[in-house]
């Protein structure tokens, strides 16, 4: 059984489908990388397999509970699964480790210390534990978006992720949040990833997944992809993105 089970989505906003019969499986430990247009559905794929969207029809089922069902504990759910866009929207008025610390607290309930354990070890793997009582202000973006990774570390998920979280930053601060990444991967957490870095989809992914005006269009091992596009839309897509 993969750790995600997408089968045959469909997802509309008023008269525009969206996502047109979407299937996709990922297994526990997988990295996947999901490319294309702007447009083409990626950010809603995500928003659908962590029960912010609801689908039409089809289904997602996400470590054995149907998010898709009307009845789904979304809340038990998001626990499972974090999620990190391009804006880090942390607490301006909040130290770093308050805002790591927030959501175990509210949410899962643990006692101070246990979530200040859980924010140091967080922060820690995003190489940032040094910063824990500074204000987000005070940091770079870089610095920011690393924060809001370890925020959602900090509640234990099981899956990540990622919508396009490095394309605000500026080009030297990239770097820094794809190692973060990399060593997130190495760790075996198993990821999904929306982004236009394609040396890191490249160098991390297991699988690459093209999605173009609603569809899987094409996927398959990062090389085979991107040496050989099987059809003229990702072979576009490529030329336009190196
Ligand atoms: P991508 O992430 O690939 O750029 P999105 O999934 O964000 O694509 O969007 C796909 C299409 O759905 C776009 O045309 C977008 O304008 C539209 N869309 C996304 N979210 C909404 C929404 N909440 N309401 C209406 N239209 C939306
Ligand atoms: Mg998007």
């Amino acid at each position: 059984m993969p750790l995600i089970n997408i089968e045959s989505i469909h997802k509309t906003f008023g008269k525009l489908e969206v996502l047109k019969g979407v299937s996709l499986d990922i297994a526990a430990g997988e990295i996947v990388v999901i490319i294309g247009r702007s447009g083409s559905g990626k950010s809603t794929l995500l928003r659908c397999i962590n029960g912010l969207e609801k689908v039409e029809s089809g289904k997602v089922v996400v470590d054995g509970t149907e998010v898709s069902a009307a009845k789904a504990d979304l809340r038990a759910l998001r626990q499972k699964i974090g999620i990190v866009f391009q804006s880090f929207n942390l607490f301006p008025h909040l130290t770093i480790e308050k805002n790591v610390t927030l959501a175990p607290r509210v949410v899962k309930k643990v006692s101070p210390d246990e979530a200040k354990k859980a924010a140091i070890t967080a922060l820690e793997r995003v190489q940032i534990a040094n910063k824990s009582g500074a204000y987000p202000s005070q940091l770079s973006g870089g610095q920011q978006q690393r924060v809001a990774i370890a925020r959602s570390l900090a509640m234990s998920p099981k899956i990540m992720l990622f919508d396009e979280i490095t394309s605000a930053l500026d080009p030297e601060l990239v770097g820094e949040v794809l190692k973060v990444l990399e060593n997130l991967a190495s760790e075996g957490m198993t990821m999904v990833l929306v982004t236009h870095e394609m040396g890191f989809a490249r160098k991390v992914a297991n699988r690459v997944v093209f999605m173009h005006e609603g569809k899987v269009w094409e996927q398959g091992a990062p090389e085979t992809l991107f040496k050989s596009p099987k059809t003229p839309e990702l072979a576009g897509f490529i030329n336009s993105v190196l």
